[in-house]
């Protein structure tokens, strides 16, 4: 297993630091905390639901404390570990309010690969399709085709651009679908047992693939419709 340095008491009075380890609850020093994970930052177990309103408060509550304004005076160490823990938590903070950054974070956590390095940039085309979507996606993309060969020459078809516009529609419904899928088995995981757990993480890692192959198609469409 992996020893992580997080630190467990306060260097300079020794309190727990039962919330988060970036700062003392009793004297209010920063910590030399650069290990923490994400979910520790807030103090938080490892889990894909959270409340978003409370990690908000969280949030800003920690910034306040930590910021580095407030370290004027401190030793030189003290306020490189002020800058340090606000960029952590700036960071911690906006993956983890995002449902889909918290999953990927948390199954990379776990020692899955997520595709991301696909993500953004290339086309779908150097992608295997889903298979339930092969005839589906060839479609579209002779449609995508014919469009971008239509503006060169300068022409609109616009019974083309209907068709593109239902596609894009119909994709854009199964992500929200994956979206829920993913939900469903983020709390399937909360609750679960190792197996379950394991389990679980393969199908969102599975989900997250789909997932970001329809934002690219969803993203071609929008460029060639000038969306
Ligand atoms: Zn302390």
């Amino acid at each position: 297993m992996l020893t992580t340095s997080v630190p467990t008491a306060c260097w300079a009075c020794n309190a727990a630091l039962i919330e988060s380890p970036l700062l003392c609850p009793a004297c209010g020093r920063v910590q030399p905390c650069s290990k923490a994970d994400y979910f520790q930052v807030f103090g938080l177990q490892r889990k894909l639901v959270i409340d978003i309103v409370a990690l908000e408060r969280e949030f800003h509550r920690l910034s306040r404390k930590l910021h580095p304004d407030r370290f004027a005076r401190a030793s030189a160490e003290e306020q490189q570990w002020s800058l340090a823990s606000t960029a952590l938590l700036n960071d911690a903070y906006r993956t983890l309010r995002d449902p889909i950054q918290r999953t990927e974070y948390l199954l990379r956590l776990e020692g899955l690969k997520i595709g991301e390095e696909h993500a953004g940039k290339g086309k779908s085309a150097d992608r295997q399709p889903p298979a339930d979507l092969l005839e589906e996606v060839f479609e579209l993309n002779m449609q995508l085709e014919e469009m971008r060969m239509n503006q060169k020459m300068g022409e609109n078809d616009l019974a083309l651009q209907a068709d593109l516009t239902t596609a894009r529609g119909k994709f854009e419904s199964l992500l929200a679908e994956v979206d829920s899928d993913l939900a469903v088995q983020g709390a399937e995981w909360d609750a679960g047992d190792t197996a379950i757990r394991e389990k679980a993480a393969n199908t969102m890692a599975a989900l997250l693939d789909r997932r970001r192959y329809l934002r690219n198609l969803v993203r071609d469409v929008n460029e060639v419709l000038g969306a």
